[in-house]
């Protein structure tokens, strides 16, 4: 299938990839299987989707029931599957009502919507500006592209979607410039992910919201990447000891089946209402029900609390690596969403890793390695990550 000169696959998908050149057939737990059946140690989760880790039982089963029943209906009818897993998400988070789509930037683009539309239709202003950070990522749609405070993104797809503001992130000075009279919503990660794996500062975090509350400026959270355990708890705000008003999530919520969501205070979805938005597919029968097997699973187990120990061991290691390997700069992220700044380029690592030691993991930018263990491994498949970390490091070819 792969040029073995190359590694390159001859295909007629659209190369806006640049897939590593192997394809990958099973997954179960923190492994997958490649089409010669060797066997990977899987530390990017999907990109910090499959956070059971792949094939997750509870969820298996979820879905092979509901394969049986109904599979898509619309959301012209009530779908008890999505009102139990709305139920569920607002049970374990600060918010009161949901709206479902089927990927990350659907939900900012949501996200995105309701901030405008809460600003124009409920409190009657003229208000459009959302501000968002330099090295963002919200995602590939036009608004979203618009939104994620990265040039290369939106390199080719001029004119971009009007109405966005960036500025420096973690940058207290620049918070003087934060909020204009046209601006109704900051939008943000508390990790950036794509763009580095960068923690937000809880006292810059602070201060943004305090500027947003005293405004009556939205404070979206972004919470693609780090939500649904990845960082430890259900979602990363509550780490930050913050209420946003309106949450984005997606990627992890379907343990790999497709789905997106944002979760907002009752005020401002009310901003929503029959025919203000919509989705065919947001949140249908089987979406649903794998979006609500993977959060019952989560808080109905003592998964989280594991999930704690193990990065908090995982971090320790790594920080011992670090001082000990002079091509680390810093180790940064939180939980599970772990990213190692290097001084050579980060996918030469990731390529060896993978060749030389059957470890996958990913790059965030041009130095930084990103690593996405799922909530699910084990201390042994931790210490044998360790191993072949450290090995990578130590020009180690076997
Ligand atoms: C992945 C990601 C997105 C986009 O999600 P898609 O499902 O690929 O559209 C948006 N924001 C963040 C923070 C992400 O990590």
């Amino acid at each position: 299938m792969f040029d073995v000169l190359t590694d390159k696959i001859n295909s007629c998908v659209m190369p806006t990839y640049n897939r590593f050149p192997i394809a990958l057939k099973k997954g179960k737990g923190s492994y997958v299987w490649d089409q010669e059946d060797k066997a990977y140690l899987d530390y990017t989760s999907g990109i910090a989707t499959c956070n059971l880790g792949h094939v997750p039982a509870t969820v298996k089963v979820a879905i092979e029931s509901q394969l049986n029943e109904l599979w898509h209906c619309s959301n012209l009818y009530t779908i008890p599957s999505q009102e139990q897993l709305a139920n569920k998400l607002v049970e374990h988070t600060v918010f009161d009502q949901v709206f479902f789509c089927n990927s990350g930037a659907e939900a900012n683009e949501a996200a995105i919507k309701i901030a405008r539309r809460y600003a124009q239709e409920i409190n009657q202003s003229n208000k459009y500006e959302i501000v968002t950070f330099n090295q963002s990522f919200h995602g590939r749609t036009l608004a979203t592209l618009s939104a994620t405070g990265q040039t290369k993104i939106q390199a080719g797809f001029n004119p971009l979607t009007p109405g966005f503001r960036y500025l420096p992130y973690n940058d207290r000075k620049a918070l003087k410039d934060l909020i204009r009279q046209e601006t109704c919503a900051v939008l943000l990660e508390l990790v950036q992910g794509e763009g580095g794996v960068v923690p937000a500062d809880q006292i810059w975090v602070h201060e943004l919201v305090r500027l947003c509350k005293d405004n009556d400026v939205l404070v979206m959270v972004d919470e693609i990447q780090t939500g649904i355990g990845r960082t430890g708890s259900l979602f990363v705000y509550e780490n930050y000891q913050i209420e946003p008003d309106v949450i984005s999530v997606a990627k992890g919520l379907g343990s790999g089946f497709p789905i997106g969501a944002i979760l907002a205070k009752n005020d401002v979805a009310k901003a929503f209402q029959p025919g203000s938005h919509g989705s065919t597919f947001g949140g249908n029968p089987l979406a649903a029900t794998a979006g609500l097997a993977t959060v019952q699973t989560m808080m109905q187990t003592d998964l989280l609390t594991e999930a704690k120990q193990k990065m908090a061991y995982f971090w320790s290691e790594l920080k011992g690596l670090a001082s000990k390997t002079p091509e680390i700069k810093q180790i940064r992220g939180k939980g599970f969403l772990i990213g190692i700044e290097v001084k050579g380029k980060a996918i030469d690592y990731v390529t060896k890793a993978r060749k030389a030691h059957q470890l996958l993991i990913l790059v965030a930018g041009d130095n930084v390695i990103r690593i996405l263990p799922p909530l699910t491994t084990t201390k042994e498949e931790i210490d044998y990550a360790l191993a072949k970390l450290k090995a990578v490091f130590e020009n180690d070819n076997g």
